[in-house]
């Protein structure tokens, strides 16, 4: 058990010389939180672990270590002032560091620009509410000294909220405000340029452009004969254009595209190319799953024929990007509901890339083409019109002018080759904006973190883990134009800041230990430019580890730290990033260990998924009207109440990260978190984003899933896009569609980390459809997953987790109920068998795996905090980690072919996956097992002695040491294959996720070993069913007609 997480947290006794990073002793029993699987019953006593009270304030003892002023009971309404002392009144509350005009006063003095009543409540800077550790003699409250940025900002207008980031009507092209451009830093180089850029460019026509440049008329003389239809209601938008002499390319494209369409036509016979004949049923019942086939491509999109304005494999959107639920959209709402098919898209925009992936092409010359009706920006789908004067939107069908500079090349001064435009050969495009999306410059990177310092947090390790692993990423931290600005607040049971004035050699420590009325202590140097301030930040990073190593506190008040945090960076927006390990205690914000081991499997479990308090989601709220994201890393040992805290990062674009039952001193837990957090450090982040989805008439958004919040109806806010997270959005026929193809448009406006505003533009075309065969076999099974776990979520936290595996369960028999009855022979008749189209083949095991998933698996043995976990990931995760998640990878390892573990063409050559069933596991066999979050090596009783010692370097089955471990890297090639292996499936996941690693032997500990069989979904477990049951469960009540 050694190894195991624990069932009960005992703290240990304070070590003076405690360094939680050299805790090697690998043998020593570790006291650890709750177990993170806990598949067993509560340990002895029944009680819950987590019900020890985190902290008692009148225990506290005054720390060594550092100079100290008692900090008084957290209860600090109720403290007197000190006598003879008139309390200062706290600075105001809208005191920011950098006021829109530089009025800081100098000490004691009311600052000029406040009001009268206002002024009088400012605090004095030496008032009794705070007080700097390490004093200095007196510290000046200091003039801004300013970066580039803060300078820019003063000498803009007070910057407006993001409110509205939606442009002006009209883009740059036709209304260009040359006078509105300032700063020349701030904006792209681009833009700087454009407008540097001699008169030529500024009054460039492009007939003018011809006389200059001595090109041909961009304009035959002669009109071109262009479809032009009489108006929108007869007009069929996907008529093929007709060639012209406009452009000598446009025509070979055109011939280009009309053999890829006739190609295409011969292929597909027929309108939207689908047909009943590419319809395949497959019976489910008697067959195990074919597993392999989870890594198939989504059915095809069949459009017809020129749809695209250019002949490039790049015009449709990438699923990675964007998917659709259904690949060919119903032409009615009656025809959706009918076939019971889930519609929605599945939207991951910011997704990273891995070697081999296409950079997304950046269109820099800011000639953004959008429609003035319904704002859709020009894409592959639309037409041209009027000798190419013109282009046609493919949403609201509005006849639109091409900006004149379209088809200029802006670096050569040049007229330009339109068909080479990146918009309108690739589906997922960048623009680089005007001015004209800018409500503000464009903010810097702004990371603030706010660190628990209490006691067990000191003692988890986390605090010298997260400073050491912050200090090594100072690199790495976006800040390619070294405006990334930095800050940290230390709490307990009061709040630390530090002054990092780049001129100091240490930084200053100032304690604030009112948490009613939290202030700041000084207006400047909390926040600082990383670059200036380099040297006084890594020398505290350095020291914080074990500056805090004595503390006897166990008291948190995260809320007054969020609070103080926000007044910090709202000024700019950015990321708060909280390194939390206990439970924050002090009002606002306070929590209680409320987790309840008897509600749990009933009905009333579903309120323990809920936030326990408002303050989070209402301060998530604040967050996101001021660009300000939160990311949550959660280290607990003991109850950590993810379910409320988690609400900061859902409603601000951020994460929730959690390492139960954390101990730096088990290295597998320290290597696992340093991971995580530097990778995530390193992350390119998207800032001040905001989302907005448009479709073809007739279509509508009717919910969204994800970590944002609905600004307006279908804009979403994201102070920051973190990376390979995914939104989902159903979506709704309103009225009947008419054209042959739809499309849908996702538009990320956002600030990159190196301060240029970009639009990135994805752009999806789907075929209409009239027949439910050509809906069903279109239906993209992951995409439908996603779909339906993000929805299984959502209603477990509005109604109960038993209402949610009800619906799921309901969806599965309506969709196999509707397939038999209108496509297939049985119809209403009983049939022995469960069919499927090909395609959605593996939709009742994925949506078993779902049932099945820690996240909404009937079961009262699982911990709250890990269920609410489950349900961050199963709404954030894109479908490539989700898809995992809910059914494991699974492979054997003892007979694997000498090929596998090999580096190949294609990199490591993977074993084939194997069905999730305890068939599979033969008792002399090896097998590895692999979620996305952790990874399982499973040992059989009767393994090869050989095998021992080539993979675990234990001479025998016995020898061998179980739980978390690090697998062994020996000299034999069965070892170094495995690790390729292992090494493979950890870069072959996107996002920050570095997966444990647990040995299980088969008779091994039970817990453990019980964890790793509720993966193998297949079978029968606990009260859910095995895939064969569940199949004949469902195959009843479609027989039945009960759906
Ligand atoms: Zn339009």
């Amino acid at each position: 058990m050694a190894n195991l997480p624990p069932t009960q947290y005992n703290r240990p006794p304070p070590s003076p010389n405690f360094r939680p990073m050299q805790n090697t002793e690998p043998n020593q029993p570790i006291q650890r939180g709750p177990s993170p699987y806990r598949p067993q019953p509560p340990g002895p006593g029944g009680a819950s672990p987590n019900q020890r009270p985190v902290t008692d304030p009148r225990q506290q003892l005054s720390p060594l270590g550092r100079p100290y002023t008692p900090p008084g009971p957290p209860n600090v309404h109720s403290r007197p002032p000190p006598p003879g002392v008139s309390p200062s009144p706290p600075l105001p509350a809208n005191f920011r560091p950098q006021p829109p005009s530089s009025n800081v006063p100098p000490s004691g003095v009311a600052p000029v620009g406040f009001s009268q009543g206002i002024a009088s409540q400012m605090r004095p800077p030496m008032s009794p509410g705070y007080r700097p550790v390490h004093i200095q003699p007196s510290y000046p409250v200091q003039q801004t000294s300013g970066s580039g940025y803060q300078v820019t900002q003063l000498n803009s207008a007070s910057p407006p909220p993001v409110e509205s980031p939606v442009p002006p009507t009209e883009n740059r092209a036709t209304s260009p405000s040359a006078g509105t451009h300032k700063s020349k830093r701030l904006y792209p180089k681009q833009i700087n340029e454009a407008y540097t850029e001699t008169n030529t460019y500024q009054t460039f026509t492009p007939a003018a452009a011809s006389n200059i440049t001595g090109q041909q008329p961009l304009h035959p003389q002669h009109q071109p004969q262009y479809f032009t239809p009489a108006g929108d209601q007869n007009y069929t938008p996907m008529a093929p254009p007709v060639p012209s002499p406009y452009n000598q390319q446009y025509t070979q494209q055109q011939q280009q595209s009309s053999m890829t369409a006739l190609t295409n036509q011969f292929s597909n016979m027929g309108v939207g190319g689908l047909s009943q004949a590419h319809l395949t049923s497959v019976n489910l019942i008697g067959m195990p799953p074919s597993v392999k086939d989870l890594d198939d491509p989504p059915p095809t999109i069949n459009l017809p024929p020129n749809t695209s304005v250019t002949p490039s494999d790049k015009a449709n959107c990438d699923p990675s990007y964007k998917r659709s639920t259904l690949n060919a959209i119903p032409a009615t709402s009656s025809l959706l509901s009918k076939s019971r098919l889930p519609l929605g898209l599945i939207i991951t925009p910011y997704r990273s890339l891995k070697e081999g992936d296409d950079p997304v092409p950046v269109v820099t010359d800011t000639i953004i083409a959008r429609c003035r009706r319904c704002r859709s920006y020009i894409n592959p789908f639309v037409t041209f019109a009027e000798g190419g004067q013109k282009w046609r939107c493919n949403m609201c069908f509005l006849l639109n002018d091409v900006p004149p500079q379209f088809d200029w090349d802006i670096q050569t001064n040049q007229q330009a080759d339109r068909w080479k435009r990146a918009e309108l050969n690739h589906a997922v495009v960048e623009f680089v904006a005007p001015t004209e999306y800018m409500v503000r410059p464009p903010q810097p990177p702004v990371y603030l973190f706010i660190i628990d310092v209490s006691y067990p947090a000191v003692q988890s390790g986390a605090v010298a883990t997260a400073a050491r692993t912050i200090l090594e990423s100072l690199d790495r931290i976006p800040n390619e134009e070294n405006r990334t600005k930095i800050g940290f607040i230390t709490v307990d049971t009061s709040l630390h800041f530090y002054s990092l004035n780049s001129s100091a050699s240490v930084p200053q420590m100032l304690v604030v230990s009112d948490l009613e009325d939290v202030f700041l202590p000084q207006p400047d140097d909390l926040l600082v430019n990383l670059m200036e301030s380099r040297s006084v930040v890594e020398s505290l990073l350095r020291s914080l580890g074990d500056m805090f190593k004595d503390t006897q506190i166990v008291g948190n008040a995260l809320g007054s730290a969020l609070l103080a945090g926000f007044k910090l960076i709202s000024p700019i927006g950015g990321k708060i990033v909280v390194l939390q390990s206990s439970l924050p205690n002090i009002n606002p914000g306070a929590l209680k260990p409320r987790e309840d081991p008897k509600s749990l499997g009933t009905p009333k479990e579903s309120v323990l998924l809920q936030s326990a308090d408002p303050f989070y989601k209402k301060f998530a709220v604040d967050c996101s009207r001021s660009q300000v994201c939160v990311d949550m890393f959660l280290l607990g040992s003991q109850y950590s109440d993810v379910a409320t805290l988690g609400c900061c990062p859902r409603y601000t674009g951020g994460q929730t990260y959690f390492y139960p039952a954390f101990n730096a001193g088990r290295s597998e837990d320290a290597l696992k978190f340093a991971h995580e957090f530097a990778e995530f450090l390193a992350s390119p982040i998207a800032l001040e984003a905001v989302i907005r989805v448009r479709a073809s008439k007739g279509i509508r958004m009717t919910a969204f899933h994800g970590n944002f919040f609905v600004r307006q109806t279908d804009l979403l806010a994201l102070p920051n896009v973190s990376r390979d997270h995914s939104y989902t959005i159903e979506v709704g026929i309103e009225e009947n569609i008419t054209t042959p193809t739809v499309c849908f448009q996702t538009a990320l406006l956002h600030t990159t980390c190196f301060g240029e505003r970009r639009i990135r533009v994805l752009t999806l075309a789907l075929p209409v459809t009239n027949s439910i065969s050509e809906l069903f076999v279109s239906a993209d099974q992951v995409a439908i997953t996603t779909l339906l776990a993000n929805k299984a979520v959502e209603r477990s936290l509005s109604s109960k987790l038993e209402d949610a595996r009800d619906a799921l369960t309901n969806k599965m028999i309506d969709i196999l109920g509707v397939y038999k009855s209108t496509l297939t022979s049985s119809q209403s008749g009983a049939s022995p068998q469960l069919q499927i189209c090909d395609n959605l083949k593996l939709l009742p095991l994925l949506s078993l795996g779902l049932l099945k998933h820690v996240g909404l698996r009937a079961s009262s043995q699982i911990p709250t905090d890990l269920r609410s976990y489950a349900m961050c990931l199963l709404t954030t995760m894109p479908s490539q980690l989700l898809i995992p998640y809910l059914h494991p990878r699974f492979y054997s390892l003892h007979n694997m072919s000498q090929e596998v573990g090999t580096y190949g063409s294609e990199g490591t050559i993977m074993p084939e996956p194997l069905n999730l069933s305890s068939e599979k596991l033969e008792r002399h066999g090896a097998y590895l097992l692999e979620d996305s979050q952790n990874i399982f090596i499973w040992i059989g009783r009767q393994v090869s002695p050989q095998l021992c010692i080539d993979l675990l370097d234990a001479r025998s089955y016995e020898e061998i040491r179980t739980g978390k471990v690090s697998l062994p890297q020996l000299d034999n090639a069965f070892s170094q294959r495995v690790n390729a292996i292992i090494g493979k499936t950890r870069e072959m996941r996107r996002g920050v996720y570095y997966p444990h690693l647990y040995i299980v032997k088969e008779d091994g500990d039970p817990s453990l070993r019980l964890w790793f069989l509720s993966h193998i979904i297949e079978d029968r477990t606990d009260t859910v069913m095995s895939y064969h049951q569940w199949l004949a469960h469902l195959k009843d009540k479609v027989n039945s007609g009960s759906f």
